[in-house]
């Protein structure tokens, strides 16, 4: 059995990834780090974790403990991987990895000094569309993939309208939040890596203090496909969505930029429209801590790498600078 600790007492482990990890059968939920009593002891209570700990010393010396789970804010993602490392940890760290290149760099180098595993809980990947999408790229289904197109804009619910669009020190913005997901997911999609940005972006309603809570822009791969998106927290009925336009069809994937494992792919030949046929769906963190484990016992890699933070972290401050700047940035990689 894996024992996992969780740090954190966050919406995302709340709703997500304290179930992934019981419901793989190699894993538990055995301590968890919260800096609030009431919510600890509110979490001990609807998960049955066997110990909450308000002080990251102690946990990280809880009984057999294997992995961390960072799911705090932003800022705090780097002091935490770097003291879950050096207790020699394996950490799995949510996105963005950190607020600088350099810090997601510090905690990729510790964790490989200290010879645990790190990986990025980039979720989008792990979905049967997204997985999909890429193997029909890989099998020249559209032929050269020219253009794409991302909808990511989305209404920030009620009970997350906090950090993410007030507190600058903790990343806010939905660049940081959003912008670093369609990274990852295209990377993953294309298999290519992003050449330069150029982006604006806009507070719309909920950001506070100019904080962005919506951007436009283009990345210009590698192989230069050109890919559009728009992410938001302030629009409420669009749904999502990802198109790829190549030189011999068309791919339409509709409601796919989400945590649930939901969406469809069309694929459109001239005037020709077929359905594409998916697998089962499945929890997609369920799949990501389960990748996360065997890659704990020595089997492959997590499905989203610490270099895969470090590089969706690398076109996200890019775009951030672009829009701040209303230059077209280069993108500059650890
Ligand atoms: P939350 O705002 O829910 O929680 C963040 C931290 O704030 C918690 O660790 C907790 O710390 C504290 N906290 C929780 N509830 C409250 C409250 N009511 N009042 C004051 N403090 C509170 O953050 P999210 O879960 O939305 O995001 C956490 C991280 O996960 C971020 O890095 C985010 O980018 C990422 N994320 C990733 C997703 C993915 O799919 N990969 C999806 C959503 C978020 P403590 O217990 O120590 O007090």
């Amino acid at each position: 059995m894996i024992n996992w600790g969780i740090i954190g007492a966050s919406t995302i482990a709340k709703q997500w990834m304290i179930n992934a990890i019981n419901h793989c059968t190699d894993s538990q939920v055995v301590a968890l780090l919260s800096q609030s009593p009431e919510r600890g002891k509110a979490f001990q209570e609807q998960f049955q974790i066997q110990r909450i700990y308000s002080n990251l010393h102690e946990f990280l010396a809880h009984p057999d403990l294997d992995v961390v789970y960072i799911g705090t804010t932003n800022e705090y993602h780097h002091p935490q991987t770097l003291a879950s490392a050096s207790a020699q940890k394996h950490v799995l760290c949510e996105k963005p990895l950190a607020l600088s290149l350099s810090d997601a760099k510090q905690m990729v180098e510790a964790c490989s000094t200290a010879g645990v595993v790190m990986g990025t809980n980039h979720h989008l990947r792990n979905a049967v569309t997204h997985r999909k999408l890429r193997q029909l790229i890989q099998e020249n289904a559209i032929g050269e993939p020219l253009a794409v197109r991302v909808f990511h804009a989305v209404m920030l619910p009620p009970h997350l309208q906090t950090w993410r669009i007030n507190n600058p020190n903790a990343g806010a913005g939905v660049i940081l939040d959003i912008t670093v997901h369609d990274t990852d997911t295209l990377r993953f999609i294309l298999d290519d890596e992003v050449e330069s940005v150029i982006a604006t972006s806009s507070t719309q309603g909920l950001g506070q203090h100019g904080i962005d809570d919506s951007v436009m822009g283009v990345m210009k791969f590698h192989r230069g496909t050109l890919a559009q998106f728009h992410d938001s927290f302030v629009i409420g009925h669009a749904g999502t969505g990802l198109e790829i336009h190549g030189t011999e069809a068309s791919l339409f994937a509709t409601d796919v930029m989400t945590q649930r494992p939901i969406g469809s792919i069309m694929l459109r030949r001239n005037d020709h429209i077929e359905p594409i046929e998916l697998p089962p769906p499945y929890n997609l963190y369920e799949r990501a801590v389960h990748s996360f484990n065997q890659a704990v016992l020595g089997n492959g890699q997590p499905a989203a790498t610490d270099h895969d933070g470090l590089q969706s972290l690398a076109v996200a401050l890019a775009v951030k600078q672009s829009a701040d700047t209303h230059q077209m940035i280069r993108v500059q990689y650890a």
